[in-house]
């Protein structure tokens, strides 16, 4: 909330017709401009005034409403003091400061409450969207892995096998779907260092061309690897190997190192 605009200040107590008769003119004539925040404030704090019949005084007050009312009715106790000094400026009757406090308290549970509603809100706002984002994640997740499960059963499927040329490396699986695209998987992959990821690479028939790059992916903790080329850079024809090498996190756009594992496209 932006404390820059001093009409602001002044809104609820010329809701409560607390003003003196130039400061009423100046915030009406500010109003008049369609400063937007002093509007709204106004629109408030018409109804907090609107409600302070209906309601008991309790409950805690918003700050802001507090400190502006009692600067209100502390600068208006001031002037009573010096109003004989300063004619222009009508004194405020006696009974007025009773009104002024139990308007006071009535505005403080008011606000109190119109807070409390907006903060429950925003609150619920907040659960739904984060339910809705949590629903979107899952389905997506569950459309990749009917898609995952779809390129691995489909038997027009081509079977890739990568062996790695370190024979402690397990044997990694790939089947390439030529709608659906690839999906590479393995068991006990073991991790690469630091941020270090796996990148997919394509190796194309065409001789000299150079590997084309894919996605990256790192194992999980239990060395459990998963990925799924949804739209393989280059087609089953074009391309003689798979090939898997160790980059820096996000890939490269050529390998920096030997491939781990390579797996020939036999196709059908
Ligand atoms: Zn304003």
């Amino acid at each position: 909330m932006s404390s820059s605009d001093p009409y602001r200040e002044l809104i609820e107590a010329f809701a409560l017709g607390s003003l003196d008769v130039e400061e009423r003119a100046g915030v009406e004539a500010h109003i008049a401009t369609g400063c937007a925040e002093c509007r709204k404030a106004l629109a408030e704090s018409l109804w907090v005034v609107s409600q302070l019949a209906y309601l008991t005084p309790e409950a805690v007050p918003s700050e802001r409403l507090r400190g502006s009312l009692l600067k209100t009715v502390r600068a208006e106790a001031a002037e009573a003091k010096t109003v004989v000094l300063r004619t222009p400026r009508p004194a405020i009757p006696l009974w007025m400061w009773g009104t002024v406090a139990a308007a006071v308290l009535f505005a403080f549970y008011n606000t109190y409450e119109v807070q409390s509603l907006r903060e429950r809100i925003r609150k619920t706002q907040e659960t739904l969207a984060a339910q809705v984002k949590l629903q979107q994640e899952s389905s997506r997740q569950l459309a990749l892995a009917r898609r995952e499960a779809l390129i691995l059963t489909d038997p027009k499927s081509t079977r890739i096998a990568m062996p790695a040329e370190d024979k402690r490396f397990p044997v990694l699986q790939a089947a390439w779907h030529r709608e659906l695209g690839i999906v590479v998987s393995g068991q006990k992959v073991p991790l690469p260092s630091g941020k270090r990821t796996l990148q997919l690479w394509l190796v194309p028939k065409a001789p000299g061309a150079k590997p084309v790059p894919s996605l990256t992916l790192r194992p999980d903790a239990d060395g459990k690897f998963d990925l799924l080329v949804a739209s393989p850079p280059d087609s089953l024809e074009g391309t003689k190997n798979l090939a898997i090498t160790e980059e820096p996190e996000g890939g490269s756009p050529q390998p920096t190192t030997t491939p781990i594992w390579v797996g020939a496209v036999a196709g059908k």
